[in-house]
């Protein structure tokens, strides 16, 4: 029988690892000089979290959730995003007393039981902010320069910003009808799934990923034609702020959000080397989430990063093998002992120390150091412990030195050699 991980799911192994840990401690010092803290989610929520906020006639609420009932018979769900959890929370501990704007991080994995293809995982990592408490469009261009920063700290290139406004309550029920009067003819060549959102709701019908839904929704009004007074101003003064922070961008009114939450300000950035899957990222506004939760009233703005869709745009320029500082080949059963001491008392300095464990010919220990890319290689046999001295190798640049034989001299070679 043979084990495997599930569709969907992938493994994330040594070397590509360090891609992961690259991008994750990029991210963390960019967010702490923003004064964003981390929060720590549980994945597995209350169901009706998710159907509440992100919308029961959303794709994901519809057809992609893991939701199951846990032994106690309730409906559980693995979260789909990180918003909606993030909101539970902030309302749950009475974050909103806390001074504004209240600023916060998360990294972790989310659940959305969707057919895999490229970059498309059924489990798959996010990194989000969410900045929570001002309404006023400076934060949104704050959130969304830290956003290209962190993009570009990471060293991707080739992103396209995007930005738009989809308005607010108050001016969704003229664009409501705007849309519904240009989808209404068409009606009957849309999915099944968006013939009956075009009741219920049809700005649903501009997420459907369906070819033929996409094709024939070309050319529908744009929210942008249709915001209130108020969303206008608020949509020009983030322009304004964001031309001033010099972020390189362009505004596309074609940009349409998945979730039910969102409102006014919407972004997403986009890599043409993605094909289909381009967003690399994608935030917006959502001030009227919190009293959804039972909060207060309070304006919010987030987005999230998905790692597995910038990992493939980086993978070749991050130097990913990282072999150890030594490696100590040892010479007769006597020496190991040595050598294993050795190597306890160098890894208490911080020194990465490999060592042969079992008894082999120096030259299949040689070519074992070389495998894994020590950076140095020392081997102890009867005559070094006699004498006092030792010969350690750079492996790099082949040079060979002669030290006495203790850590403290082993330790500051291996650091000039580095
Ligand atoms: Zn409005
Ligand atoms: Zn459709």
């Amino acid at each position: 029988m043979k084990y495997k991980t599930l569709k969907g799911l992938q493994d994330i192994l040594p070397p590509e690892v360090s891609i992961w840990q690259h991008i994750e401690a990029t991210a963390r010092d960019i967010f702490r000089a923003y004064g964003y803290q981390e929060i720590r989610l549980p994945i597995l929520e209350s169901t009706d979290i998710f159907v509440r906020s992100i919308g029961e006639t959303s794709d994901i609420v519809e057809k992609e959730m893991y939701t199951f009932q846990d032994k106690g018979g309730r409906s559980v769900t693995l979260r789909p995003e990180g918003t909606a959890s993030f909101v539970r929370a902030y309302v749950e501990h009475h974050l909103y007393n806390n001074p504004a704007p209240q600023k916060y991080y998360y990294m972790g994995p989310m659940f959305r039981y969707e057919r895999p293809q490229a970059y498309r995982y059924r489990q798959f990592y996010q990194i989000g902010a969410e900045a929570m408490g001002v309404e006023d469009p400076k934060l949104d261009a704050e959130i969304i320069s830290m956003l290209t920063k962190i993009l570009s700290g990471i060293g991707l290139a080739g992103l396209n910003f995007e930005i738009t406004s989809i308005g607010c309550k108050k001016c969704r029920p003229a664009y409501r009808d705007a849309l519904k009067n240009f989808l209404r003819e068409k009606l009957n060549s849309f999915c099944s799934d968006c013939q009956r959102r075009f009741d219920v709701n049809p700005l649903r019908i501009l997420d459907c990923k369906v070819p033929d839904c996409v094709s024939i929704r070309q050319g529908s009004p744009p929210v942008i034609d249709y915001l209130c007074a108020e969303c206008k101003e608020h949509f020009e003064s983030l322009k304004h702020h964001v031309i001033l922070l010099k972020v390189p961008h362009t505004i596309n009114p074609n940009l349409v959000r998945g979730l039910d939450y969102y409102n006014k300000t919407a972004f997403e950035v986009t890599s043409e080397s993605l094909g289909a899957q381009k967003a690399v990222a994608a935030g917006g506004r959502y001030d009227g989430l919190v009293d959804e939760f039972g909060g207060p009233p309070t304006p919010g703005i987030g987005f999230a990063i998905g790692m597995e869709r910038i990992i493939p745009l980086i993978k070749d320029s991050v130097n990913k093998t990282e072999g150890p500082d030594l490696f100590i080949c040892t010479l007769g059963e006597k020496t190991t002992e040595e050598a294993f001491l050795l190597a306890e008392q160098l890894r208490s300095q911080g020194i990465m120390v490999e060592m042969n464990y079992e008894l082999h010919s120096l030259k299949s220990q040689m070519r074992k150091a070389d495998r894994i890319g020590a950076r140095n290689v020392i081997s102890i046999g009867e005559d070094e412990i006699k004498k006092g001295l030792i010969v350690i190798k750079d492996m790099g640049s082949k040079k060979e030195t002669e030290i006495g034989f203790y850590a403290a001299e082993l330790i500051k070679i291996i650091r000039e050699n580095k």
